[in-house]
């Protein structure tokens, strides 16, 4: 039963999940401490054990002794701040450098709109395709949509809509979707879904919701790219575009926020996963679940939810992407982001065949995320696998011998 696991300071991990591991019917999914395990090693196992039996619940066992590789610990000495502190500005620093790679790429497409997608043509059926649905949302429910706010406000609603189907499905327990199940002996309490909700409502009520009442007393900034910025007293009335995007702007902005997004995100993880600092104080509450649910997808770091923000809104912004297309973006990357947490692979999920999914894209689809959660040395990109492969660290399926 018992998993072992080896890896050198630094590399990836093997790991070994017991044949037969399981976990009960209706237990708490087990959650690891999210502190110190991965620097301890086997001492880890002997804390979960104690805290489920081995039977039931798939053991991971982490030895790699994480470094740190950004020197905090010295930094910290040097500037007289703790080493949580430093961790943090490490880890905002981290994700300025990113943002600003993520901008310098999509900037060029910014320049290269006006040459691929100009004024529309009378007869651009293209842009027809799309302008029932722009005039709908810009026109006749423009008292809703002009307020620089509705970005978020519709974001925060769409998050929770997303989460709702498997949570469904996790409480019912039928027999017909359990099959569809990941980890098919996994489920949810009602009380680690609680738990979940409440920290994301304080992560809400301290981050997003200031804003978006800084947003509707100042009407600004504008969320969106294009030719204007606007920083206060903007409403889509002045500032929306007449025209729809054409089908090959929508789709080749949609494509390239996921390109972009998931080398930023990927990034940010992996090194995330590389310090032990960075990992305790950041990353690993995100981890405190290793069978992940939907409400898990937002359980994490303010420190860690700044970044994902972040960059979801500023790479479309910087490529000049339209609003309509910056809407579908936010909703394919919550969307792409909840099913890799859910703990279902039903076919017909997005990230099985948005632009082709696998075959054609490289979308990792619902499992590889939940393959991360397992074993955490492994698939740090979070939508394609195309990361992964270049460092290696694409997850592998368990051997017999497990050493
Ligand atoms: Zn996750
Ligand atoms: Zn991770």
């Amino acid at each position: 039963m018992a998993v072992i696991v080896e890896a050198p300071a630094g590399g990836v991990v093997k790991e070994r999940v017991a044949a037969g591991g399981s976990v009960k019917r209706s237990g708490t999914p087990p959650a690891r401490k999210p502190d110190s395990q991965d620097e301890k090693g086997i001492q880890v196992a002997e804390t979960e054990k104690a805290q489920i039996s081995e039977a039931e619940k798939p053991q991971v066992v982490y030895s790699t002794r994480l470094g740190d590789p950004f020197h905090i610990a010295e930094l910290a000495t040097k500037f007289g701040l703790g080493q949580k502190h430093m961790t943090y500005i490490v880890s905002l620093s981290l994700t300025l450098i990113i943002l600003i790679a993520g901008i310098l790429v999509g900037l060029p497409i910014r320049i290269l709109n006006s040459t691929f997608w100009g004024p529309p043509a009378p007869a651009d059926t293209h842009r027809r395709l799309l302008q029932g649905i722009w005039d709908f949302a810009s026109k006749d429910c423009i008292g809703v949509t002009a307020s620089p706010a509705f970005l978020g406000i519709i974001l925060i609603a769409f998050y929770f809509v997303a989460c709702t189907p498997s949570i469904f499905l996790d409480l019912a327990d039928l027999t017909v979707t359990r099959k569809f199940k990941i980890q098919p002996k996994a489920m949810p309490t009602a009380k680690d879904m609680v738990k979940c909700v409440a920290l994301q409502i304080s992560n809400l009520a301290t981050t997003a919701f200031p804003g978006i009442v800084f947003q509707l007393i100042a009407q600004g900034p504008w969320p969106y790219g294009g030719p204007a910025f606007c920083l206060w007293a903007c409403t889509g009335s002045e500032l929306f575009p007449e025209e729809a995007p054409s089908v090959a702007e929508f789709l080749f902005h949609n494509l390239a926020c996921v390109v972009i997004f998931d080398a930023s995100y990927g990034m940010w993880h992996m090194l995330h996963h590389k310090s032990m600092l960075l990992y305790r104080h950041v990353h690993s509450l995100h981890h405190t679940y290793y069978m992940p649910f939907s409400f898990v997808t937002q359980y994490a770091s303010l420190v860690e939810l700044a970044p994902v923000s972040i960059y979801t809104t500023s790479i479309p912004m910087a490529m000049g992407a339209h609003p309509l297309t910056q809407w579908a973006w936010c909703f394919v990357n919550i969307q792409l982001s909840v099913e890799a947490h859910t703990g279902y692979d039903f076919p017909w999920m997005l990230g099985n065949w948005l632009f082709g999914g696998k075959a054609l894209l490289g979308l990792g689809g619902p499992k590889s995320h939940d393959r991360h959660h397992q074993q955490p040395r492994t698939n740090f990109f979070p939508f394609l696998s195309w990361g992964d492969r270049y460092f290696g660290t694409t997850w592998q399926p368990p051997t017999k011998t497990g050493n």
